[in-house]
């Protein structure tokens, strides 16, 4: 296990948050599918990382109720599997970036995914591959902001980082970038693991 993650989940472990590493998404994916089981609600927040391992759809094959709106066809519909989402008995999410102080960095348009991972579901279950640790808030923050025009155009949204590659800070009616989030510590009334996979995952 390279340093930084050691660093890592000794950091989260003094938070109070848990932690794991695992060396391939393949091998956590089996064991979380072990450990679930069906009749537990799925939130999921939007993330490239958990689309990648396919969560959603092999959580949906265990017969779990997945409340995940980037399965949604409508923005109602989408909007209801945010709100259901919210109160899932776990909650699948990524985070954009990852201290070695163990502190989750993320920054939201919406807010949904940052408001559940702090409180909502009784559970919350953070994936991180190894490329979003950061040294510390500063470059994470940076990476957050380095790293953001892959969403914007991955969304095709009308913004400049999607055009330039790089932040200006806009103003724009489509920015993604509303709400920035710090967890220093476990929120008090959630449980909270996080999942390193050594592995690049996500943006
Ligand atoms: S503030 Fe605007 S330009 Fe900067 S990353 Fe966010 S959406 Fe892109």
């Amino acid at each position: 296990m390279e340093q930084k993650v050691q660093n890592t989940i000794e950091s989260l472990k003094r938070n109070n948050i848990a932690a794991r590493y695992f060396d391939s998404s393949k091998e956590a994916v089996e064991v979380l599918l072990k450990e679930i089981n069906a009749d537990k609600v799925i939130g999921i927040g939007g993330s490239m990382t958990i689309k990648t391992l396919e969560l959603d759809k092999l959580f949906v094959e265990n017969g779990n109720e997945v409340c995940f709106h980037w399965l949604e066809q409508t923005p109602e519909k989408m909007e209801a599997a945010r709100r259901k989402a919210a109160v899932a008995d776990i909650y699948f999410s990524s985070a954009n970036a990852i201290t070695e102080k163990g502190q989750l960095v993320n920054t939201d348009g919406v807010g949904n995914r940052v408001a559940a991972m702090i409180y909502g579901p009784a559970k919350v279950i953070i994936i991180i591959g190894i490329n979003k640790i950061t040294s510390n808030l500063d470059t994470a923050l940076e990476r957050i902001k380095n790293n953001a025009y892959k969403n914007a155009r991955r969304l095709k949204l009308n913004t400049p980082c999607s055009i330039n590659e790089k932040c200006s800070s806009c103003n724009s009616p489509q920015r993604m970038c509303n709400v920035t989030t710090i967890i220093d510590k476990k929120p008090s009334r959630t449980e909270m693991e996080v999942i390193i996979i050594g592995e690049e995952l996500g943006f």
